[in-house]
């Protein structure tokens, strides 16, 4: 395009944009005008993007026949997508012409872009990745599909009464969903229950007992440099049939609509509590319906475009975010087999090609496994096949490995100890073309410990891809005034390209840059202290450390550990005034924020006692201010945006081994935080590009932790050895904190005592040290701005750009497919 016509499509952009603006404001005269304006600036972006919507996807339906990379089709069933307009306005190149109408109507932009909700569709890390993969996927052109499930209540939203927590229905869709397109012609039948039988000509025939309706609406997600977008499918259940006329016209109107709501709870939340039977159930049929809809869409543009289902896994890859989406390989052979009379080997190796799988969790209590009773009731058609599958697997596994019956047993699709059940990550690795962890540790421990055995068997099967985050979002959106600095350094091509940070790294000693870093922290820092006093009446310092630890409340991410931390301190702040080397302390203030799931008690008893040292802390007036704990409610993608900035220090300290990357880890490198973290997930490979001299490193690595958890790990006689531990296990068990309920803690620290599953005792002492290092640097601002600066240097690889390029080649292209190795691994 001509830089002349280019410019006259900008104005004409820009001039709709205005046009539709007005005309919905008129639209909306009362009501709260932030939100109107909201509303209307959603819309007409909206209405742009959806033009970009449609040049793209005319150029990847022509790209078609000779693409070397395929369709990517991503199943998850989360996306923590956060709020749109920034991003759209920042695409299209709107953001001023929309300040200045905005000014004109008295209004300011700020105030509208926090009018918006987040969309809030996802739990954590895993939901997040998935985002930021949409917008690495629209930067980098790739053609592609995000398929999802549109949760009306996202998963909840965290309230604090009292210092608990307690969960609330999270209405975010309340004002409407300005951001969707609907997709009226895409609709499609999805069954569960029923019968199986003969199909009368040889084949199998499936009679579904209730059918759901599956309607497609699209999030259009922009790319900065470019007008290609990719999308976001999300599905939306009704009921099949309209309301029982007969029985509304006797009066029974709820047993009339009583299948409606049924349909319709299939889109109220993620994670249904998996406490009760009812809340397993429908998540299993959370989990089909976001598949079955997927896979029937993908079906039906192939065969549109292409005419045959023969070349199905030329085409598209289909990848399963964690093992949510593992039904996928059972539906794909069923739709093949069934609906298109395929042989059984023909169908598996279209099935084998097309598909592959991310594991996100080492924790054997985390993969996902369904009653087969449970699976039989609500998908009879597909626990044939899966039985089918396994069948053929097993016997080829008998073949290679006579006689070791454990390895039969380990490796079956169905657990048979105890209750019968499929095993979904058996299942997502025997369909799979490609399996890989998140980061290099992991990926590793994956094969040696909950993998091992199919490592054995498809040792050509597994690989790694560590992950990243999107530095639109993370840097330029959260960050403007350190991405211009960051320009005026490096130039503007590590927005695309974040390898382009690395010149950062020789200029960390000159003054001029440490200053400004300085600078850009201050008022980021500002801005969080006047939200936090805004909000919690807490009242922080802003030349104060700030010390973050923001992520879901677990205990393997350790939040406890931090908490004894800010314990020692506060005793050793109170004993010794005048600090361990009379030079005083460093004055500090430590925020976390992060959801407990609602039925893990003692991550909601982490939370309360979160707030219950915050009260005495925060009050205490002996110490001057120079130590404060806030908890910042109901964690997301908004507020991440506004701390991750803030933060001096990013806590990423979760015993070794145990977290699979981490994203937010990198989050907070890219924002010039410092890092104190253990030897795990992607902290590990973070302090390899940056230098390891640039992060406080502590505690037992991976394999210190095997081999102590092997040779008797014992934590009580760690606490008879270190006499300050001992003072603050105390001081929390015996209610210090909490002295109207004084019993309120003993359970948890007695639980430590017997079983400190996560090593948090043994790393104490170690996590101290680095806490006094990182102390010491604070106190030579310039020195502790030149480490950021080498830590951002050293972001280049944790760019979702990099991570997709990755799964580009060696996850999802047609060589990779087309390779013979792939299938008889
Ligand atoms: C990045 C992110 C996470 C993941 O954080 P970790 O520290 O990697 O666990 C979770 N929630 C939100 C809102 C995020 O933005």
């Amino acid at each position: 395009m001509s830089l002349a016509k280019r410019s006259t499509t900008k104005q004409s952009a820009k001039r709709e944009f205005l046009l539709m603006l007005d005309r919905q404001l008129a639209q909306s005269s009362h009501g709260d005008p932030a939100r109107a304006a909201l509303h209307g600036a959603a819309l007409a972006c909206r209405e742009l993007l959806s033009q970009r919507w449609a040049r793209t996807q005319a150029e990847d339906a022509a790209r078609g026949r000779d693409a070397r990379c395929r369709r990517v089709h991503y199943l998850s069933m989360e996306f923590l997508m956060g709020r749109a307009l920034r991003n759209a306005l920042a695409a299209l190149d709107l953001t001023d012409t929309l300040r200045q109408w905005l000014a004109d109507h008295r209004l300011d932009l700020a105030t509208v872009i926090e009018a918006e909700p987040d969309a809030a569709l996802g739990n954590g890390g895993l939901g997040r990745l998935a985002a930021c993969f949409l917008d690495s996927f629209a930067e980098l052109g790739l053609p592609s599909f995000g398929y999802g499930i549109r949760y009306r209540f996202g998963m909840f939203a965290q309230a604090i009464q009292d210092g608990r927590q307690v969960e609330r229905a999270d209405d975010w869709m309340r004002d409407g969903t300005p951001w969707d397109i609907q997709r009226p012609a895409l609709s499609f039948r999805i069954g569960f229950g029923g019968t199986v039988g003969e199909d009368g000509q040889g084949g199998r025939h499936w009679q579904p007992a209730e059918v759901v309706l599956a309607s497609g609406h699209d999030f259009v997600v922009p790319a900065v440099s470019s007008e290609r977008v990719s999308t976001l499918r999300q599905w939306q259940a009704s009921a099949a049939r309209p309301i029982d006329f007969a029985r509304f016209a006797q009066g029974e109107y709820l047993a009339a609509g009583q299948h409606l709501l049924e349909a319709d709870a299939l889109n109220w939340v993620l994670y249904p509590d998996d406490s009760t039977e009812a809340g397993r159930e429908l998540r299993l049929k959370q989990e089909a319906f976001l598949v079955c809809a997927s896979l029937a869409d993908l079906l039906a543009r192939h065969l549109d475009e292409h005419g045959e289902i023969e070349s199905l896994a030329h085409y598209n890859a289909i990848h399963l975010n964690d093992t949510h989406p593992a039904l996928a390989p059972a539906e794909l052979m069923r739709l093949l087999l069934d609906q298109h009379g395929l042989s059984w080997d023909a169908a598996w190796q279209i099935t084998r090609q097309a598909i592959s799988y991310t594991n996100h969790t080492l924790m054997p209590e985390a993969l996902e496994t369904w009653p087969l009773r449970m699976f039989e009731r609500l998908l009879p058609r597909h626990l044939e096949i899966i039985f089918e599958i396994n069948h053929r697997h097993l016997e080829a596994v008998r073949a290679r490995f006579p006689g070791d019956t454990g390895l039969i047993e380990r490796c079956s699709l169905i657990d048979e100890r105890g209750e019968r059940r499929v095993r979904m990550a058996a299942l997502a690795i025997v369909a799979s073309q490609r399996v890989n962890g998140v980061a290099e540790l992991h990926s590793k421990l994956m094969v040696d410990t909950i993998f091992a055995d199919f490592a054995r068997l498809f040792p050509q099967r597994f690989i790694n891809v560590t992950n990243g985050v999107t530095p639109r979002r993370w840097v330029m959106q959260c960050n403007p005034e350190l991405a211009k600095l960051l320009d005026q350094e490096v130039g503007s091509g590590w927005r695309r390209d974040a390898r382009q940070l690395r010149p950062l790294a020789a200029r960390a000693e000159r003054g001029s840059l440490q200053h400004a870093l300085a600078g850009i922290k201050r008022t980021n820092k500002q801005r969080l202290a006047a939200d936090i006093e805004a909000q919690l009446g807490i009242s922080i310092d802003p030349d104060s450390m700030f010390d973050v630890h923001v992520k879901r409340i677990h205990e393997y991410k350790r939040q406890l550990l931090n908490l004894l931390h800010v314990v020692a301190r506060y005793q050793s702040m109170l004993a010794h005034p005048e600090g361990a080397d009379g030079k005083g302390w460093v004055a500090r203030t430590v925020i976390i924020a992060g959801k407990a799931a609602s039925a893990y008690h003692t991550a909601k008893q982490i939370v309360q006692l979160t707030h219950d040292i915050g009260r005495r802390i925060n009050a205490d007036a002996r110490l001057n201010g120079r130590l404060k704990l806030v908890f910042l409610p109901n964690y997301g993608v908004s507020l991440a945006e506004r701390i991750i900035p803030a933060t001096d220090l990013s806590e990423q300290i979760s015993t070794a081994g145990t977290e699979a990357s981490g994203t937010g880890n990198m989050k907070f490198a890219f924002n010039g935080a410092l890092t104190i973290g253990t030897w795990d997930g992607a902290n590990i490979e973070m302090a390899e590009a940056m230098g390891v001299e640039n992060m406080f490193v502590f505690g037992l690595r991976a394999e210190q932790v095997i081999e102590l958890k092997q040779l008797g790990y014992d934590p009580r006689s760690v606490v008879a050895n270190n006499a300050q531990l001992r003072a603050v296990l105390d001081a929390i068990s015996r209610g210090d904190f909490s002295p109207g309920e004084p019993q309120r803690y003993r359970g948890l620290i007695d639980g430590l005592l017997q079983n400190d599953r996560y090593l948090l005792l043994a790393d104490f002492a170690d996590y101290v040290q680095a806490q006094q290092r990182a102390d010491q640097l604070f106190r030579d601002p310039n020195a502790w701005q030149a480490q950021a600066a080498r830590t951002i240097a050293g972001m280049g690889r944790f760019s979702t750009d990099r991570t997709v390029a990755e799964y580009v080649d060696s996850v999802w292209s047609v060589q990779r497919a087309a390779g013979s190795s792939t299938l008889s691994d």
